[in-house]
């Protein structure tokens, strides 16, 4: 055989070799349990102190990874509720609003370097609670949510720059109310800006994944934060329902489903409250085929299998450029393959639990829909857990645009592959969608990125990047994604009113 010929066959066999051989595994790395305390029961935290609900009825919250028990928290009633409004309004009429801005921030520093002094902890439970992959919650959940309390803690006393000629008054008393994708992040996002401006807060957690809140919880208790200045409250739809309807609440945060946002939407029609929802999302990531395709590859799969899918900016909807479609499509199967699926506190691991039994059935219904709509469906061969919920890593090809996979959120580790032949083709189906949170382009050419960018209608748009997050940069949507900013500057906003 001739030299070239020869070494051609030995490469061959190496990959196959290196694709098959199990003793590529990688040995497990489990990080330690025992590093992170978890009561039994939870309370609510209402002005300071935790005290149970009204009904003392209590709920339990499990590892999605393994269906265990790992806590019960108090379910909140609407006199609960109300109690923690009175307790915000009091700590807002007769001490927040009233302390000098400085002095407001240095409890939002000394918040921010208390989570990052329980880094360790608070990753260990995030991914307990919600099965992502303790990877994910140690390197960027956790130092996310310090760093957005250490950038709203710089603000608290420059309103006057951040708006000049203008004056800057809070609003009164902010309800928030968060998911379980990134329960601690968005637990900062949303305190951190609220607090920051002089408001006082009432939080109410996702029904799966309270801990991390409840742990935050704590720190501010340690922190010496004045009581009623946030109250931590846990229950489910109906405790976030009461949250809305509340007459004595000023401003509603939002960030969850498109359907509950508009439900949002119609309870405070006619009231003076003001609102930012944050909420679904169908990301189109588009592959010119002047892309570094190795990298838009990587691109693609953080962006979709990042947190199991579970991110309502996720990529799920890729668009590829007929010339390159065979190979990136080859390629991003043969990555899937190496995904690590399993164990969340294993710090290999890429892909961990689905956060509940009832998403792991949406994810499901989804899958069916695909296969019955024509698409064509390829899934890792990795093997699952016995316990726990899990999905493999999928993508769908013979996608067509009209396709509910291609329409729908599905929140899911579940890529849909759609292709393309020009830009004006591109633009037209990555526009055509009822959402409009972000996107992503990969090209090597500056120029289109900036034509791109210019033409999509998301929120943000990552430019050979994807799921880039910062305290200083602003995010939100356009159409069913929701309105108003979080994050930067733009963030501060909601939280204000501006007086000439
Ligand atoms: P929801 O919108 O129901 O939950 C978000 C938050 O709102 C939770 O704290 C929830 O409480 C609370 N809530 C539920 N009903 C009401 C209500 N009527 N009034 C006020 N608050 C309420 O999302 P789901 O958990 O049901 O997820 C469903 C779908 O939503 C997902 O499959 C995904 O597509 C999308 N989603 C999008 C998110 C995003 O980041 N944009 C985040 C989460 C979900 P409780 O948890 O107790 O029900």
């Amino acid at each position: 055989m001739p030299a070239t010929k020869q070494k051609k066959a030995v490469r061959k066999s190496n990959i196959v070799k290196l694709k098959f051989d199990t003793s590529w595994a990688y040995d497990p790395a489990p990080e330690s349990k025992s590093a992170a305390t978890i009561k039994e029961r939870y309370d609510l935290f209402i002005d300071g102190k935790w005290q149970p609900s009204s009904n003392k009825k209590y709920f339990a919250t499990i590892n999605p990874a393994t269906e265990g028990k790992l806590s019960e928290v108090a379910e909140a009633t609407e006199a609960d509720v109300d109690k923690a409004v009175k307790a915000a309004r009091h700590a807002y009429e007769s001490v927040w609003k009233k302390m000098p801005a400085k002095e407001r921030g240095k409890y939002i520093f000394r918040i921010a370097r208390m989570i990052q002094e329980k880094a360790r902890e608070l990753a260990i439970i995030e991914s307990l609670d919600g099965g992502k992959p303790i990877r994910e919650s140690r390197d960027f959940d956790v130092p996310t949510a310090a760093n957005h309390f250490f950038y709203y803690a710089g603000w608290a006393d420059k309103l006057e720059y951040a708006f000049p000629n203008r004056t800057a008054e809070p609003l009164g008393v902010a309800g928030q109310i968060i998911p379980w994708n990134f329960p601690l992040l968005m637990a900062a996002w949303k305190i951190a800006p609220a607090i920051a401006t002089g408001n006082t807060v009432v939080l109410k957690p996702a029904e799966t994944t309270p801990l991390t809140a409840l742990k935050l919880a704590e720190i501010i208790e340690e922190s010496d934060l004045p009581p009623g200045v946030v109250n931590i409250i846990t229950g489910a739809g109906a405790t976030g329902a009461a949250i809305v309807n509340h007459p004595d609440i000023n401003k509603i945060a939002f960030t969850g489903s498109t359907d509950v946002g508009k439900i949002i939407q119609r309870a405070i029609a006619g009231t003076d409250k003001k609102a930012t929802l944050e909420l679904g999302g169908k990301a189109a990531n588009i592959i010119f085929e002047d892309a570094p395709l190795d990298q838009a590859v990587e691109g693609v799969i953080i962006g979709i299998y990042f947190n199991q899918g579970h991110v309502c900016c996720a990529g799920s909807r890729l668009y590829v450029q007929e010339s390159v479609a065979k190979q990136v499509i080859r390629k991003l199967k043969d990555r899937i393959e190496s995904l690590i699926v399993g164990d969340p506190m294993d710090k290999n691991t890429d892909i961990g639990a689905i956060n509940s039994k009832q998403q792991l059935e949406t994810i499901h219904k989804y899958l069916k829909i695909g296969k019955q709509e024509g698409a064509e469906m390829y899934q890792s061969s990795c093997l699952l857990p016995g316990k726990g919920f899990w999905c493999r890593p999928t993508l769908f090809t013979n996608v067509a645009q009209s396709n509910r996979i291609a329409q729908e959120e599905i929140f899911g580790p579940v890529l849909s592959v759609l292709t393309f032949r020009t830009d004006d083709e591109v633009i037209e189906k990555a526009n055509n969608s009822p959402y409009g949170l972000s996107a992503g382009v990969w090209t090597d050419k500056g120029s289109k990125i900036f034509n791109m960018t210019k033409r999509m209608r998301a929120g943000v748009v990552w430019a050979n990047t994807f799921n880039k997050f910062d305290p200083t940069s602003p995010f939100g949507g356009y159409k069913e994604s929701g309105f108003g900013r979080e994050g930067g500057l733009h963030g501060l906003l909601p939280y204000l009113a501006l007086k000439a």
